[in-house]
């Protein structure tokens, strides 16, 4: 495994010490106030374990997207509130990156305390991974911690610029985000199976190719599945389906059966005649007896627990894409049996499960067994990329 230095790595007493802190505070926010607080708690052990080791911590994070411009509506400072109620700690917010307003502050503040820097995407400079800007935020740092896995697969200048401007650590989210991802794809314990979902293939297309030839069995599942089952010469009726990717899909089906990796598709499925919760024209069927007008909405209960049986038989599982239309019943019924069986043998000590996605953890939440994973990553892009096999820059620069 590529070693990266953690807050191990650094001296016990860090007393004197200006810790750059980049962290995720994109919170989504409902009438000014944070709907979900999960970013901060996710940081929390970080920014106090620093701060009780006597640094002096100042917080780097981007909120929304004000492309190189101020704007009082995206300032950092709106969610100082919700950072001190996660943290029980008074934070000091700091209306700039850099400049003599961020060398007072730090004048101001004493060992152990904390400061939030203004939204770093207010300059230009941070898109475009500017090498003065990361020097002049450098200038107040002595060392910079990277603890937003969710921003790690951009190449900005607060995500990877800075890391190599001063000694450069993960912070504990990241720390646990590597070591579970590493887990997962960089050396699993064989056999892996890979549970692809979600509503098309060509959103995920570079994520299953990357898979086929790494795992030994690979679900797929969701909208996408319609693509591959009509790749197999299936009649999907009115499913969603992309029929320009048909030669993608059976191209990747040939390449997963060159590389040993068993793909797996439903052969049972829930349909109805019209997208909506509990439709009077719901049924249950084999994928070769659905009608014209019918359109694929979930995995059948067979294909589901054909799928525990694969989950069984396996050492590790990498998920991304629920298995159905999930936000609408009972449509959700073969994303939940899955979660929960693959939750049970999680817990049983016999798979490590590693999931991610926004709509996979919705969907997971829904099932009551987010807890319940090995682990469960809520960075949306950046988990993608991971999953693409892709170099995430702010990881790259993080390397010892
Ligand atoms: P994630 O956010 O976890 O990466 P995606 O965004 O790729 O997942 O996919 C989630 C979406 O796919 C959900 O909105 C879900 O309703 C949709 N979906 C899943 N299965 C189907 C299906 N059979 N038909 C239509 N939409 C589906
Ligand atoms: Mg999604």
């Amino acid at each position: 495994m590529t070693r990266f230095k953690t807050l191990d790595d650094l001296p016990a007493n860090l007393t004197g010490q200006v810790a750059l802190v980049r962290v995720d505070l994109n919170l989504p926010m409902q009438e000014g106030r944070a709907s979900d607080v999960s970013r901060v708690e996710a940081v929390r052990p970080t920014i106090l374990e620093l701060s009780e080791r006597g640094a002096k911590v100042l917080l780097l994070a981007h909120f929304g997207r004000p492309k190189g411009k101020r704007h009082s509506t995206l300032s950092t400072s709106l969610v100082q509130g919700d950072l001190e109620r996660v943290l029980q700690r008074e934070v000091m917010f700091i209306p700039e990156v850099s400049g003599p307003v961020v060398a007072q502050a730090i004048g101001i503040l004493r060992p152990g305390d904390i400061g939030l820097l203004d939204n770093v995407r207010f300059w230009p400079g941070e898109e475009a991974n500017d090498p003065a800007f990361a020097a002049a935020m450098a200038e107040h740092g002595d060392f910079y911690v990277n603890d937003a896995f969710s921003a790690a697969h951009r190449a900005h200048a607060s995500t990877e610029g800075l890391a190599h401007l001063l000694p450069a650590y993960a912070g504990r989210a990241m720390e646990r985000e590597l070591a579970a991802l590493e887990q997962a794809l960089g050396s699993p314990q064989p056999p892996v199976v890979a549970v692809v979902g979600g509503a098309k293939v060509s959103t995920k297309l570079a994520v299953l190719q990357n898979l086929v030839g790494k795992v030994q069995h690979l679900v797929i599942g969701g909208g996408m599945a319609n693509t591959f089952l009509a790749a197999r010469g299936v009649n999907v009726g009115a499913s969603l389906c992309e029929h320009e990717m048909i030669e993608t899909a059976n191209a990747i089906l040939n390449t997963a059966e060159q590389a040993g990796c068993t793909v797996h598709l439903p052969y049972d499925v829930q349909v109805a005649r019209e997208f909506a919760a509990r439709p009077e024209s719901l049924r249950i069927c084999n994928v070769h007896e659905l009608g014209a007008d019918e359109m694929i909405l979930d995995i059948g209960p067979q294909a589901a627990e054909a799928l525990g049986d694969v989950l069984k038989t396996c050492r590790t599982l990498v998920w991304n894409g629920p298995m159905g239309a999930f936000e609408l019943e009972p449509f959700d019924a073969g994303t939940v049996a899955l979660a929960r069986m693959a939750a049970a043998l999680t817990q049983d000590g016999s798979l490590i499960s590693v999931a991610g996605g926004g709509d996979t953890v919705a969907a997971l939440a829904h099932a009551g067994v987010a807890d319940a994973f090995t682990y469960v990553s809520t960075a949306g892009g950046a988990f993608l990329e991971w999953m693409e096999g892709r170099r995430l820059p702010g990881v790259a620069a993080l390397e010892a």
